[in-house]
């Protein structure tokens, strides 16, 4: 049914390029950076170079880069989403999870559909319109119907404060007709963690389940891809191995991807392991991450492929989310509940992990905005069938200046005018002026126009 090739994910050449490249002369850490400052992505020895980056000096030099290619190519935005936990029911075992299947210290629920509509319903009225819908690995009776059913569901509720503009999945990998039938309700990115690369590590981490099969899980978005999803999200559960190996495998699996498909993923989540209810290795993970190698992986994603979103959610601290912003973050979740109904009723022990950020939409988002960053809801390129290779040719610094930026504005404005508290109203409308008049030739007049609508009490308007 699948044919993962025997070398794919080559865990020799992995060790052996992160070997060769150990201790590189301050030299070659800035041919590396040099390259990296043109965009156009780094290769597997490039990656390895980085990761050997201890030095404070060479440290500083390495996020200055990473800094100066996030702002060339994003500017000041900052993409905002909100995760729903659909179900926390589980057939797997992965030590690391609340909702492995025998744990008994959580109550399980799966949502109704009417139970899903309340839940999106919480999430319009504070102001999201992207979602990414996440769920454990067994539905309720209908099965995989079930994850269909529920995509219907977030896109139907439409209230007088708003609608879900794009709903993303996180769930199990797929079948390619399964995959067929999730693009076919509208999704916008397929997401999935291969959380280890590492394949002695997978099978002690996961000891139960479907998700013990390595190869299924590490070709399902080949299968997505095949299945017509442009748009695809990769990821590494940090803390189950080492770091640098992790980096550089998912660098082989993304250039599988660009190989196969012409166009590498969408975006890349970057979890690092969280305490979870009844989990030792949650607590305790066996290869944990400091502070500064994370910021660190930040960094060298961000260079090593430059046009892919960097996804940081709410797992990390408001501080942490705070500084990798400036490292090449572009997309982060605010006022997550991570329990299967927890917007309207939260009931934190049957969550999936402990989460870094507790405040809500509008304290993040002036938080955010107070630092410059301009917060956005924009679901323009996906509904105007900008995505896979379409986007990544838009992706290019000038171009996402031209669409992206005043999108952006006017999404926020929309966010400012219909949602937000005074106080964050106050600094998001300075901000945005601000934005505007730092502006010029194409971009000013789009974002002016786009924004003129908004204020003139248009909704989702973009270009
Ligand atoms: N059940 C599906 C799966 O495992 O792919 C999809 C959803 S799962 C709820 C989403 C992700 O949560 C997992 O891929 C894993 O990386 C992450 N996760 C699980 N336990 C975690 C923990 N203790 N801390 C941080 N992230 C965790
Ligand atoms: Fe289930 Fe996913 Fe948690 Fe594993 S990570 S126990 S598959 S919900």
């Amino acid at each position: 049914m699948y044919n993962v090739p025997a070398d794919f994910i080559n865990e020799a050449k992995v060790w052996e390029t992160l070997e060769h490249n150990k201790n590189p002369e301050p030299a070659q850490i800035r041919e590396v950076l040099a390259k990296a400052a043109g965009m156009k992505g780094l290769n597997l020895a490039d990656v390895a170079i980085l990761t050997s980056i201890s030095d404070p000096e060479m440290l500083a030099e390495l996020f200055n880069t990473a800094n100066t290619v996030k702002e060339t190519i994003y500017g000041k935005r900052l993409v905002l989403f909100a995760p729903l936990y659909i179900s926390n029911l589980c057939a797997n075992e992965c030590l690391y999870c609340a909702f492995r299947a025998t744990n008994k210290e959580i109550d399980r629920h799966a949502l109704s559909q009417e139970h899903i509509a309340r839940e999106t319903e919480v999430l319009i009225n504070q102001g999201h319109k992207r979602v990414l819908l996440v769920a454990g690995e067994s539905y309720p009776k209908k099965g995989f119907d079930y994850v269909l059913e529920s995509i219907r569901s977030v896109y139907s509720v439409k209230n007088e404060h708003g609608e879900i503009r794009r709903v993303n999945i996180n769930v199990a990998p797929l079948t390619v007709d399964e995959f067929k039938q999730v693009k076919a309700e509208g999704i916008g990115t397929y997401q999935i963690f291969q959380e280890t690369y590492h394949r002695e590590t997978y099978q002690k981490v996961h000891v139960g389940g479907k998700k013990r099969d390595y190869n299924w899980r590490v070709w399902a978005l080949h299968r997505a891809m095949e299945a017509g999803i442009d748009d695809v999200g990769i990821g590494v559960l940090f803390g189950l191995f080492d770091y640098r190996f992790e980096i550089m495998a998912m660098m082989q699996h993304i250039f599988e991807l660009e190989e196969k498909f012409g166009v590498g993923p969408h975006t890349i989540s970057v979890p690092r392991m969280e305490p979870a209810t009844n989990s030792d290795i949650a607590s305790h993970p066996p290869f944990p991450v400091s502070d500064i190698d994370f910021r660190k992986i930040v960094a060298i994603l961000r260079l090593a492929v430059p046009y892919t979103g960097i996804i940081m959610s709410t797992r990390e601290t408001a501080k942490m989310r705070r500084d990798t912003f400036a490292l090449g973050v572009s997309q982060i979740s605010a006022g997550s509940k991570t329990n299967p109904g927890g917007y309207e009723e939260d009931d934190a022990i049957s969550g999936q992990f402990s989460l870094g950020d507790h405040r809500p939409l509008d304290e993040v988002i002036r938080d955010v905005a107070s630092m410059g960053y301009i917060p956005s809801f924009c679901t323009a390129c996906y509904r105007m069938g900008r995505t896979g290779q379409d986007f990544m040719d838009l992706a290019k610094p000038g171009d996402i200046r031209l669409h992206c930026g005043p999108n952006g504005l006017s999404s926020f404005k929309e966010y400012l005018q219909n949602y937000a508290s005074p106080e964050t109203r106050e600094i998001g409308d300075k901000l945005i002026h601000e934005t505007i008049a730092g502006l010029t030739g194409v971009a000013k007049q789009r974002a002016e126009k786009l924004v003129n609508r908004v204020k003139a009490g248009r909704d989702d308007v973009y270009c």
